[in-house]
């Protein structure tokens, strides 16, 4: 483990900890804009800006117990079986010590290895995406472990108890597959018109599981709100659609990342949005264990 900077407030030691905290600064399989390695520290660094205290749970972060563990340890030419390895080896630790991991990606198919890791300790786990594309390929640029294959993976080998939440963007191949797999999706259309109540109703008779696994690819959101992204994708949910996920999904998961931030695309909004996500998360997943 790596890295001098600290995500703000994550001042406890690691046996005390509710919550731990690591990056992982790997971008090799993205394939529009790469950048997203540069992400955990540029969260990081923004996490410093706001309040510790939190009024929707009336909680102060600064006495919640969060561990920031640093970087896992990828280089930046391993291969992506390497970094899956290394990111899968931690989850594994921090759930085995009854911790909630949080990853701060890196791009998406990190998620692979921490959904794996989970499914081993929780078996009934289920696993919700927040992503604007259905990442269904079952091959990419002649990668398996791409970024765009890492939701057919989660279905295919870990479970299909599985919903994704903001698509828009995937390739007839994978709208067919969705299509004759059954597999739950819900399109941005759909959250802007029916809104977040209904889809989480929706969500919770799908999903009756008592361990959620939440994995947020930051394009899941309007470029609007979150310009700096590896594969922006218009049309999108907003910063508040997914503020609501996260506020009421953050109770049930045992663990969370944010991934495919590529901070130098903006001007800093998209990793302080991202930095506040990670607040809310464990502020939502604290105040319901109180
Ligand atoms: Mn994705
Ligand atoms: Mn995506």
């Amino acid at each position: 483990m790596g890295g001098k900077l600290f995500f703000a407030d994550a001042d406890s030691n690691y046996s005390d900890a509710a919550f731990v905290i690591f990056g992982a600064p790997f971008d090799g399989t993205s394939s529009f804009r790469k950048g997203s390695r540069q992400a955990p520290d540029a969260i990081r660094e923004t996490s410093y800006t706001f309040e510790t205290y939190n009024f929707n749970f009336d909680i102060d972060l600064s006495v919640i117990p969060i561990h920031d563990m640093g970087d896992v340890d990828i280089k930046e030419n391993d291969t992506v079986e390497q970094a899956l390895t290394a990111v899968e080896k931690t989850v594994t630790t921090i759930l085995e010590d009854n911790k909630i991991p949080i990853m701060l990606g890196g791009e998406h198919s990190l998620t692979l290895p921490c959904v794996r890791a989970s499914k081993e300790k929780f078996d009934d786990l289920g696993v919700v995406v927040l992503d604007a594309h259905f990442d269904l390929r079952d091959k990419y640029k002649g990668e398996v472990n791409s970024h765009a294959c890492v939701s057919r993976h989660i279905i295919e080998d870990v479970t299909d108890r599985y919903v994704s939440i903001g698509i828009r963007s995937g390739t007839k191949d994978e709208y067919s597959l969705a299509k004759s797999q059954d597999i739950t999706y819900y399109p941005s259309d759909m959250v802007v018109e029916k809104g977040i109540a209904h889809i989480l109703s929706e969500l919770n008779s799908k999903l009756d599981t008592r361990h959620l696994y939440l994995s947020l690819d930051m394009d899941a959101i309007d470029p609007a709100y979150a310009p700096a992204l590896g594969t922006p994708e218009p049309f999108g949910l907003t910063d508040r659609h997914v503020l609501s996920l996260i506020h009421e999904l953050a109770p049930r998961s045992i663990g969370f990342d944010l991934v495919e931030i590529a901070p130098q695309f903006d001007s800093g909004n998209t990793a302080l949005l991202g930095a506040k996500f990670i607040r809310e998360f464990i502020a939502s997943a604290w105040a319901s264990r109180q």
